[in-house]
């Protein structure tokens, strides 16, 4: 089965914006065993829009039309595609309704042109928007699909999981089957994860295996072909033991959406403890992650952001003769940020974060070096140095540094 997937957007087209959609979709599309391996992108531009259509039926089975269904006049896919297929535009009365009903609840004044938003391709299927305004569509006609997508990110993939996926699968979910499952690792380099994997997985048949690097961990992708539901799962099970049995001290979670906060935060809730952190490099960043977790009230009543040395002494209570002696970059400066904050909080964790986020070195030490502490209530301080590549940057330091935390406290949580 073949797909085409067009890219509507002039800033896609000029350079200026990085083309995630057309990447998550053809990933998506792979699960089902269908391909898209003619992937253009045009600008918001009616005669290319269509002319763009027009070739992809000639050589597709299913195209996707992604992006420029917002309100404003440069915003001309849904009108384009209707003219090129030769359909009327269709309204939901209903969704037009709740768009009305939105602006007058956030008291701002509608333009009348939101309406288009509300508009899809007559004679087909609107698809919901879980997070945005404009509706999506799905057209089927002579054995030919048309979808029409929204353009930004989160909009996007949010209506192709959620009202996109179900509908291809009904249609073409009766092709190759392939069940998946995803781990997430952090803290081994991706070549080194996937040999071992490789090792550990190479009596295994009807499956592969692959790799996704995010920028906060690696994601491993167990893919099973053709099995029925029982087999398949029970082969995912036995590739996911001989995977953790070489790989467990790197292993956080499973699934597409887990990320390491979610998981700290929800372990801290099962078994009932607290947490606090110390930031330095991170200013804030640790407290910040954990907080986007819904339910990290349970586990986090406040921290601190102690960015110079004074305000390590002056806010935590950190020995300026420890920082004399040692320096803020350093295990004993993290070990008492770590103990001193969770004791005046009295958290049942104190993670705490030193280190030289760059570009410049400090105290000697080059960017990428962090220490980072663990106190636990009733146990021993730990301290960790990581020394990230200085070349990823100030920002991917300060959040790897933060998940290298998470990590820390998720291992001792597993004890
Ligand atoms: P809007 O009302 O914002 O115009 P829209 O549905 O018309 O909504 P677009 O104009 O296509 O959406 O894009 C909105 C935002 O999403 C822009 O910042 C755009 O750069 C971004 N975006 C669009 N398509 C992609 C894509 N394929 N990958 C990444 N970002 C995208």
């Amino acid at each position: 089965m073949n797909a085409e997937i067009i890219s509507v957007g002039t800033e896609l087209v000029l350079g200026q914006v990085t083309n995630t959609n057309a990447p998550l979709l053809a990933q998506k599309l792979a699960t089902l065993d269908i391909e898209a391996p003619y992937q253009v992108t045009v600008m918001d531009d009616a005669q290319q829009i269509g002319a763009a259509i027009k070739t992809a039926q000639q050589r597709a089975e299913l195209i996707f039309v992604c992006g420029g269904l917002g309100p404003t006049t440069d915003d001309v896919t849904i009108t384009s595609t209707a003219t090129a297929l030769g359909v009327p535009l269709a309204t939901d009365e209903q969704h037009w309704a709740w768009i009305k009903e939105t602006f007058k609840q956030r008291q701002i004044e509608m333009p009348t042109e939101n309406i288009q938003q509300a508009r899809y391709l007559g004679g087909g299927v609107a698809l919901a928007n879980p997070v945005g305004l404009a509706l999506g569509s799905w057209y089927d006609h002579a054995g030919q699909v048309v979808v029409v997508l929204p353009g930004p990110p989160a909009e996007f993939k949010a209506m192709v999981n959620q009202s996109l996926m179900p509908r291809l699968q009904a249609r073409y979910g009766q092709g190759r089957q392939i069940v998946s499952r995803t781990l997430n690792f952090l803290g081994r380099p991706e070549s080194q994860l996937m040999d071992e994997i490789e090792e550990a997985t190479k009596q295994f048949s009807s499956m592969t295996v692959t790799s996704y690097v995010q920028p906060s961990q690696i994601q491993v992708r167990i893919n099973v072909y053709d099995l029925p539901q029982p087999a398949a799962t029970k082969l995912l099970d036995q590739v996911t033991a001989a995977i953790l049995a070489v790989e467990r001290p790197f292993y956080f979670g499973t699934g597409d959406q887990c990320s390491l906060a979610q998981v700290v935060v929800e372990q801290l809730t099962k078994q009932q403890q607290t947490i606090t952190g110390a930031e330095s490099l991170t200013g804030g960043l640790f407290q910040s992650t954990l907080c986007s977790v819904p339910g990290a009230s349970n586990v986090f009543a406040g921290g601190f952001v102690t960015y110079a040395a004074r305000a390590k002494e002056q806010l935590i209570g950190v020995d300026q003769s420890i920082i004399d002696q040692y320096g803020v970059v350093s295990s004993q400066t993290a070990a008492q940020m770590a103990e001193k904050s969770r004791e005046k909080l009295d958290a049942d964790f104190g993670v705490s974060f030193t280190g030289v986020a760059g570009p410049d070195a400090l105290e000697g030490q080059p960017a990428g070096t962090v220490w980072l502490g663990l106190a636990q209530r009733n146990q021993p301080v730990q301290t960790k140095e990581l020394h990230l590549a200085a070349y990823i940057g100030r920002q991917a330091i300060r959040n790897l540094s933060v998940q290298y935390g998470l990590q820390m406290v998720y291992q001792a949580l597993q004890r």
